[in-house]
């Protein structure tokens, strides 16, 4: 594990005057490098071939450091050119999705903006819930075993993969049968059933609040909102449901982009306090919290209630949806405020008030 003291050590060898920005090219990069370069900082993207056509269309990368893999990121080389450059790792999705947390706590010695320790925290669902619980939100009831299933229930697999394999039960019959069917389809193996999580399947509609937890001014931002748009579940109200039993359908839930979203005023006041709470609580488990962007991802009923069924500590992609201006970032900050710039500016205001090391971890 390394140690907070070990990257206080890289960033007091930076040329703070020469900062760049970096992350994988992926997923919110392009977010975060247009914000980088609108607080004027240099841009490095670690980038593989296939994926190079968008960041040279939008000229907003500085530096390309050009790898097989982005696993690759923790090669030695890698990182050396990084802590050459002076840069500061925003991580995104993709640093869950292609490194992993090991890599990231034991392997990665360059600074990020962001809590490492509250990895742990993220990536285990038990360990979500009673962070989430202690903030008092409303969550999805769960179920220990699939015999006790006696609602509709959404059963979920570990590991962010785009809801594959998921799959509604409302009884323990339907869960086995169901269980067959996706075995036999390919979409779930064996040994992914011992890690399964039966959650109460909440009638509503998907929100995802962007918060933005600032050290540096001590308080948490509500800057944008929006709902994912997935494969297939998005697209099953176009198919008359008469012709959906016909061809037993069964929803996922992959992601392919993202809608802006804006919310009844008078449910603002929760969503505000719950961001409040998580970021306060997070402050307990793993200080000094939660450091910049994260994001609720809620259901909403229609009597007005809100459940969290997942939180991610760092930003999400659902906040491409406001580069520019997002209703929420303007509100508070006029034009041309989102994700991406929110971090730069936290950055460059952490250098000019000698509080970097607050920031970086
Ligand atoms: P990609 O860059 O598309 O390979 O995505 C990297 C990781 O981020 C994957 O785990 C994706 O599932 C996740 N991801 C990418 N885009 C989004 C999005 N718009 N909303 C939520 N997750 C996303
Ligand atoms: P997750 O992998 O937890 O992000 O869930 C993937 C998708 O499943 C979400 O975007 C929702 O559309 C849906 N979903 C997750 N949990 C629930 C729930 N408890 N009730 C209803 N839908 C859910």
């Amino acid at each position: 594990m390394i140690e907070k003291e070990e990257i206080e050590a890289l960033v007091e060898r930076y040329n703070l005057e020469k900062v760049s920005i970096g992350t994988l090219g992926s997923h919110s990069a392009l977010n975060i490098f247009k914000g980088a370069k609108e607080e004027d900082f240099r841009t490095v993207c670690i980038c593989t071939r296939s994926r190079e056509i968008v960041y040279r269309k939008f000229q907003l990368v500085d530096e390309f450091i050009f790898v097989e893999k982005f696993s690759d990121l923790l090669n030695k080389e890698v990182q050396k050119r990084l802590r050459e450059l002076n840069t500061i790792l925003v991580p995104h999705g993709s640093f869950n999705a292609y490194i992993g947390m090991e890599g990231i706590l034991s392997d990665l010695y360059v600074p990020m903006f962001g809590n490492r320790r509250l990895l742990q925290w993220e990536i285990n669902r038990e360990k979500q819930r009673e962070w989430l619980k202690r903030a008092g939100l409303r969550l999805p009831k769960t179920y220990e075993s699939p015999n006790d299933v006696d609602k509709l229930v959404i059963v979920k697999f570990p590991g962010a993969r785009g809801g594959k394999g998921y799959f509604l039960a409302d009884s323990p019959k339907t869960f086995r049968s169901k269980v067959e069917d996706m075995i036999g389809r390919g979409h779930l193996k064996k040994s992914d059933l011992s890690h399964v999580q039966l959650q109460e399947y909440i009638l509503g509609v998907t929100a995802y609040f962007q918060y933005f937890r600032s050290i540096i001014e001590d308080d948490v931002e509500l800057l944008g909102m929006d709902r994912r748009y997935e494969s297939a579940v998005d697209g099953l109200g176009r198919i008359p449901a008469r012709d959906q039993l016909q061809v037993d359908l069964n929803p996922t839930y992959t992601v392919v982009g993202n809608i802006p979203l804006t919310l009844r005023e008078s449910l603002l006041p929760e969503v505000l306090s719950i961001g409040d709470r998580v970021a306060s609580v997070s402050e307990e488990i793993a200080p000094p919290g939660i450091i910049g962007p994260f994001c609720l991802e809620t259901i909403i009923t229609d009597t007005g209630e809100i459940y969290t069924f997942e939180i991610s500590a760092r930003i999400v992609a659902g906040s491409n949806v406001g580069i520019g201006t997002s209703p929420y970032a303007y509100l508070k900050y006029g034009a041309g405020m989102y994700m991406g710039r929110r971090i730069a500016w936290e950055i460059k205001e952490g250098i000019r008030r000698g509080l970097l090391k607050n920031i970086l971890y």
